[in-house]
């Protein structure tokens, strides 16, 4: 007999392929379309605490999905763990980041940051609370996201 039920079941499934798949974390929790456009997920790692302030997710976005603009007011830092993504700065171009790389994101600069159109991206992102804690601004639209030049 199975020992969870409908979305439960539905989340160890995901986690599990994760993990045959060579994946270093589980894919965790759908996270809101309110910040995120496409499907994207969290599994939570480590929570800020008064003594250090840094918290610890990995990332899962499916190919096309992305962050809403948003900024961090003690910043943060972004390890690309697997597949293609895309990392932006309001003014910028868009910056291809691939597994292995690691970003900086300057604190309180407008961004985003997610898959590219063809395959999945994975990050683990490291985030500070000083200072504030993250700030959202409208999505990215399709227009800003297809803006890529090699
Ligand atoms: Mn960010």
């Amino acid at each position: 007999m199975s020992s969870c039920s409908g979305s439960e079941c539905k989340k160890q499934r995901s986690d599990s392929k994760q993990v045959e798949r060579g994946l270093v974390f589980k894919k965790g929790e759908k996270l809101p379309n309110t910040s995120f456009t496409g499907n994207a997920w969290l599994y939570s790692l480590i929570d800020s605490d008064d003594t250090n302030q840094n918290s610890v997710g990995s990332v899962t976005f499916e190919p096309g999905s992305r962050t809403f603009w948003h900024s961090h007011p003690a910043g943060q830092i972004i390890l690309a763990i697997d597949g293609v993504g895309y990392y932006q700065e309001k003014g910028k171009p868009i910056e291809i980041i691939h597994k292995g790389d690691a970003v900086k994101c300057p604190h309180n600069i407008p961004h985003w940051h997610g898959a590219s159109p063809d395959g999945e991206f994975i990050q683990v992102a490291i985030t500070g609370r000083e200072n504030g804690s993250t700030v959202w601004y409208e999505a990215v639209t399709d227009e800003e996201y297809n803006n890529f030049k090699e």
